[in-house]
């Protein structure tokens, strides 16, 4: 084995990526590629119950989509935890015939009996000395030894667990699969694993993967255990309650760039953030920068506000080929790409997410467009809406179409009004647009062309005369 440290990420392939398994992959990631080291990407996926193949491709698909992808050379799998089942059974093997672990064949009523008449709770280690063999239905256990276990972990620093307080746990179940425990710590071994860095609720089980990897004679990785990400209520972020999956924030137009930025910042702080004023950094500064020893130990708020604050930060950084090609799958599929091209400049500074873009220029890409009663309300009913949308319409029959004459031609008309801009674009915008939101309205009108324009101005002209008579 090379020096090159080799870190890991282990998921199971049990449900939709959470974005807090995204986190502690960019954590693994960073450090990989900033130390020349590997990334292994390990599907655990012995839990043959809860397992489904297309958990493990949402995997893959979603790393991938979040820059973690098997054509970088620091990658490498993925590697399948099922693949290395001979080894389990070897270490447990190894483990029994060196005094590390014993069989036991009490039944768990019988551990609860004898557990309830000796006033104890758990397994005592009662067949610790019995010299029991393998056999049908019976577990081998971890003889855990006496003393105390240091876990060295780089974020939480030296964590003691006195062994009194772990009992003989099971390493191979009664029907002879390996538990987690084992399996993962054998998959570490077997994959030169030099470096564990995963989510805190990991940690009680570190001392005993700590003690099976000193009873097989290697050194243990390095741990760290990286906060837990929580909800708004401080809750830890789960499936049932909270959105979690890394795909539906993909599929709500969030940038993969800016879901990477927002999940570094998830417990750790780029060195320079608070001077700089900015929590937003380029990828290759946050991987050359991120160091565990920086990772906070309190638990992460997942915010998704925040996440979508960042999101249009990243979306107005784009050039305008970029974000229109970004919105493409969020466009109906008969709408005129270079109508939306022409559009996409001025609503670049509206958009906090790709899937904002088809609601904020429709009225472009249909014939009528539904009109807001509210807005009607707001902007029509005023005295001066009539006449004023009159002369719009007798000006903008000879003006040259473009954004700045539109503008001036309408501020010649509004001076009879004496009206502000504001008010006197309001109802131009409502007979076009349908609504008092929306893009900058000459640009608007420019991208719509002068026909469709007065037609919809002379339309809600005529619906006014309706409503007069
Ligand atoms: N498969 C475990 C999980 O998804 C990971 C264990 C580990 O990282 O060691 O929680």
């Amino acid at each position: 084995m090379s020096g090159s440290p080799r870190y890991r990420f282990a998921p199971s392939p049990t449900g939709f990526f959470h974005v807090g398994g995204a986190r502690t992959a960019l954590f693994n990631w960073a450090l990989a590629r900033s130390t020349g080291g590997t990334f292994v990407l390990r599907i655990e996926d012995t839990d043959e119950a809860r397992n489904r193949p297309e958990w493990t491709q949402g995997i893959i698909d979603s790393l991938a989509w979040i820059g973690i992808t098997a054509d970088d050379p620091h990658f490498e799998g993925p590697l399948f935890q099922s693949a290395f089942a001979e080894a389990h059974l070897a270490a447990a093997q190894r483990l029994f015939e060196s005094g590390h672990a014993y069989y036991c064949d009490m039944t768990p009523d019988e551990i609860q009996q004898r557990a309830e008449a000796e006033g104890v709770t758990g397994y005592a280690g009662w067949s610790r000395d019995r010299g029991l063999g393998p056999a049908a239905g019976s577990v081998l256990r971890f003889r855990v030894p006496e003393g105390i276990t240091v876990v060295r972990d780089q974020v939480r620093g030296d964590v003691s667990f006195d062994n009194d307080t772990i009992e003989d746990f099971v390493l191979v179940r009664g029907n002879g699969t390996p538990v987690f425990m084992l399996a993962n710590v054998v998959d570490d071994m077997e994959m030169g694993i030099t470096n564990v860095v995963r989510a805190e609720e990991h940690l009680p089980n570190t001392p005993k993967q700590q003690m099976i990897w000193e009873a097989l004679g290697h050194e243990p990785p390095v741990w760290a255990h990286v906060p837990v990400l929580v909800n708004e209520q401080r809750k830890k972020l789960s499936k049932r309650r909270d959105k979690v999956a890394l795909e539906q924030y993909r599929d709500e137009g969030i940038l993969a760039d800016a879901m990477v930025n927002y999940l570094m910042t998830l417990g750790w702080t780029m060195p320079g953030a608070e001077e700089a004023g900015t929590e937003i950094f380029p990828w290759p500064e946050m991987e050359a920068a991120f160091r565990l020893e920086d990772v906070n130990l309190s638990p992460a708020f997942f915010d998704t506000k925040k996440l979508v604050s960042f999101n249009g930060e990243y979306i107005r950084r784009l050039s305008v080929p970029e974000l229109v090609e970004a919105c493409d799958p969020w466009l109906p599929a008969e709408w005129d790409r270079a109508r939306f091209a022409e559009i996409a400049p001025h609503i670049q500074q509206r958009l906090n997410t790709l899937a904002d873009a088809p609601g904020v220029v429709d009225f472009l890409f249909t014939d009528d467009p539904e009109i807001d009663e509210a807005s009607w309300a707001k902007t029509m009913t005023t005295e001066y809406a009539k006449p004023l949308l009159a002369d719009a319409i007798d000006a903008y029959e000879s003006a040259d179409w473009n954004h700045e004459t539109l503008k001036s031609t309408l501020e010649d008309v509004m001076a009879r009004y004496e009206l502000k801009l504001g008010k006197a674009q309001a109802p131009v915008r409502v007979a076009v647009t349908g609504r008092t939101v929306g893009p900058p309205l000459f640009e608007a009108l420019e991208v719509m062309g002068r026909d469709e324009a007065l037609r919809r101005m002379r339309a809600a002209l005529a619906l006014l005369d309706g409503t007069d008579g």
